[in-house]
């Protein structure tokens, strides 16, 4: 079996990057043929390279994309600075309940009211605390909602609505999809685009929230 081989670089941009920030990176040594550039989540360069590429043809083709390196960890820090600037407080796994029992008796009503709109039939809706969806639809109809919306705009909520009932139109989310939604939302990519930005803030907060919760180790001396 191959493994692969780390080590720990850096290279100074060049003037014209206009930054005097090192660039460090790790180069991953593998069976691959190319060389590869990646900045991950936390900022970080790795480069993915062959074990026949030698240290200054790494190098050489780092320096070559600096600019795009620096722009890419540019993003990554205007994201970080937008998650701070929107940030939802802890949210307590009793909250969490509250917010289920709240969407229970809020999200049926305006449900029905779309699907009206939309000539479309449903069969049953869930409440969930989900880490990663909104909503979703199944094939039989069967539509869930997670209770964290409850915590957003009403224009936020009548978007995810909207959205998992217009899949019993189209179960995907090709052009048509999209027109269907538009057709009842024309402003629904502001929506969407919001959702997008924040929603993983109030996830966060769930998760924080139950970590909070759990029994500090003094507490169970
Ligand atoms: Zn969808």
């Amino acid at each position: 079996m191959q493994g692969t081989r780390t080590q720990t670089v850096a290279v100074r941009p060049a003037p014209a990057a206009q930054q005097s920030e090192l660039i460090p990176y790790r180069i991953i040594r593998s069976g691959r043929r190319t060389l590869c550039l990646e900045v991950t989540a936390e900022g970080a360069v790795l480069v993915r390279a062959p074990y026949r590429a030698t240290n200054a043809e790494i190098q050489r083709f780092v320096t070559s994309r600096q600019d795009w390196i620096l722009r890419s960890r540019e993003r990554i820090r205007e994201r970080r600075q937008a998650e701070d600037a929107f940030a939802v407080p802890p949210i307590p796994p009793a909250d969490v309940r509250a917010l289920a029992a709240r969407a229970l008796r809020e999200i049926p009503p305006r449900t029905a009211r779309y699907a009206e709109l939309l000539h479309v039939t449903y069969s049953r809706i869930t409440i969930r605390n989900q880490t990663s969806l909104w909503g979703s639809c199944n094939a039989r109809g069967s539509l869930s909602f997670n209770c964290l919306l409850m915590l957003m705009d009403q224009r936020i909520i009548d978007y995810v609505i909207v959205h998992e009932l217009c899949h019993r139109l189209e179960m995907n989310h090709s052009a048509r999809f999209w027109a269907e939604v538009e057709r009842i939302l024309p402003d629904y990519r502001e929506r969407r685009r919001w959702l997008k930005e924040h929603g993983g803030a109030y996830i966060r907060a769930m998760k924080q929230g139950a970590l909070q919760s759990l029994p500090s180790y003094a507490d169970m001396q």
